[in-house]
């Protein structure tokens, strides 16, 4: 037997470096973790370089019983060997094993992760172990790729990234509820002499929350900069338990001067194209898993409720189709005359002009009628935020909505209203505070610009590209309504 005394653990070499090298008969030194070990002999070992294992041969003869007991599924070892072609199927070279070092055990008695079909929501029960499947360590690749595309896409269009505040002074960005931020004693807060809670006595001097969109704050460096993006995390306190919110998400903002919403739509369109490209281009190996998982896990659904598409042919299908773009009034058109509408099959029966889409009409028009991610445009301005630019007809807004397969609503945006007085007036009907908006007005008073932006969650983005159903399963660690373990 070898004893580690005598073989150097070198310069450790990542698995996804490994598995591309030719040249074998070299020492290497390998670290990660134990998937499985295989008949006292083959352990299949991960770092998370690659979706993918190097095998590492061990000839147990020479090693001792109890060190052969502890490499189990979950621990953290470091080999070194002799790298070789394989002899077996699946991979084109190994690691003949000459020493073992065991960095961390994990107990099989105690260790709740081993190598067998776990279902998501187990899974989300241990969030901090879950990165260690194929299926998570995939999705944090693919989220990592996409942060990175992110900011290459528009650092090559020339825009300039700002970071916006995430403790936010204004209640009014007006896309959900907000959580507040205090310092004040919850159990005896100082009150005002109308026995309010007094705010002024709080840390900031006055009502502070987690922003629910930098929106409103990256407008001011659009109209100096006159092209930028904002990418940070938004918070909405909105008691929505789907599968597609959470309370904490990350949200990419950009926000163009001299752009119009039609200038917008494109760069929408051309934006989620490139991100479904770098994916494809970039995240293969991960991809091709993740499109074998979402196949398995369709197959456990009734045939009418399966998807016509698989999740690589779904990304290619969005590359080669221009996005359909339609008006609201024309969608309410569709949908009232739909199917679905007529034999009341609609949660919600589609009727009257004005009123707000559910899900529900959203997948119908995606999934059913046009078969391909649509964008509506020129919604009618009851149902839209008070900042986005009134159209001509005194009913509608210059607000669109990109609306992609499986999803719905993944990308929300408008043009601005950038006229002074029609803001105010609009501020002014919908009873907003202009305490806290004088800055925003401001914007309209000096050197106002026409100017458009959107928001695409990108926890949404994550699903669309992982085919993931639940947007708990896309980001690290879900915030929602009673949940905020870890
Ligand atoms: P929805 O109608 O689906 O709740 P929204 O109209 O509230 O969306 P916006 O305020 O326009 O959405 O936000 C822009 C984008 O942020 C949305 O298109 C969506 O991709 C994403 N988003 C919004 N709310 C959430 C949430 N709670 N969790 C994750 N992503 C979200
Ligand atoms: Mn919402």
């Amino acid at each position: 037997m070898k004893s580690s005394a005598t073989v150097q653990h070198g310069k450790r070499t990542k698995v996804i470096d490994l598995l591309k090298e030719t040249e074998t008969g070299t020492t290497v030194t390998v670290k990660g973790w134990v998937r499985t070990f295989r008949n006292n002999q083959f352990i299949a070992l991960n770092d998370g370089s690659t979706i993918e294992n190097i095998q590492a041969v061990v000839d147990f003869e020479n090693f001792d019983d109890n060190l052969l007991k502890r490499i189990t599924t979950g621990a953290c070892i470091s080999v070194v060997g002799e790298l070789v072609a394989s002899k077996g199927k699946g991979q084109a070279v190994e690691v003949v094993v000459e020493d073992i070092e065991i960095l961390g055990d994990a107990d099989p008695e105690k260790y709740l992760l081993q190598p067998k079909r776990h279902t998501l929501e187990f899974l989300r029960d241990i969030a901090h172990l879950r990165v260690r499947t194929n299926t998570f360590s995939a999705i944090y690749r693919v989220r990592h790729a996409m942060i990175f595309a992110i900011h290459k896409f528009f650092t090559d269009k020339g825009f300039y990234n700002v970071h916006t505040p995430i403790i936010t002074g204004s209640d009014a960005e007006g896309a959900g509820e907000m959580f507040k931020v205090t310092t004040l004693d919850l159990t005896h807060p100082p009150k005002t002499g109308e026995g309010d809670v007094d705010f002024k006595e709080d840390f900031f001097g006055k009502e502070t929350n987690l922003t629910v969109s930098g929106q409103l704050e990256v407008e001011t460096a659009c109209l100096a900069l006159s092209e930028v993006y904002t990418f940070g995390p938004t918070f909405r306190a909105e008691n929505s338990n789907t599968s597609r919110h959470l309370a904490e998400f990350w949200m990419i903002e950009p926000e163009m001067a001299f752009y119009d919403i039609n200038d917008t739509m494109d760069l929408a369109e051309e934006f989620l194209e490139y991100l479904v490209k770098y994916a494809l281009d970039h995240c293969e190996a991960d991809l091709v898993f993740l499109d074998k998982r979402a196949s398995d896990e369709e197959k456990t659904r009734p045939q009418h409720e399966r998807s016509e598409l698989g999740l690589l042919e779904r990304l290619r299908f969005v590359l080669e189709h221009d996005f359909e773009r339609i008006t609201y009034t024309e969608a309410i058109d569709i949908l009232r005359n739909s199917k679905p509408n007529k034999k009341k099959k609609f949660q919600y029966l589609v009727e009257d002009w004005g009123a707000d889409l559910q899900s529900e009409h959203e997948r119908y028009l995606v999934e059913k009628h046009f078969k391909k991610p649509v964008i509506l445009y020129n919604y009618p301005k009851q149902i839209k935020a008070f900042y986005m630019r009134q159209n001509e007809d005194d009913k509608t807004v210059a607000a669109m909505d990109v609306l992609f397969p499986g999803i719905g609503e993944i990308i929300g945006g408008s043009q601005r209203e950038e006229r002074h007085d029609k803001l105010k007036d609009r501020i002014d009907e919908l009873g907003i505070p202009e305490k806290d908006l004088w800055w925003y007005l401001e914007l309209r008073k000096f050197g106002s610009a026409p100017h458009s932006g959107f928001g695409l969650g990108f926890e949404r983005m994550i699903q669309f590209v992982t085919g993931m159903g639940n947007i708990r399963d896309v980001i690290p660690f879900p915030r929602t309504p009673g949940n905020a373990e870890f």
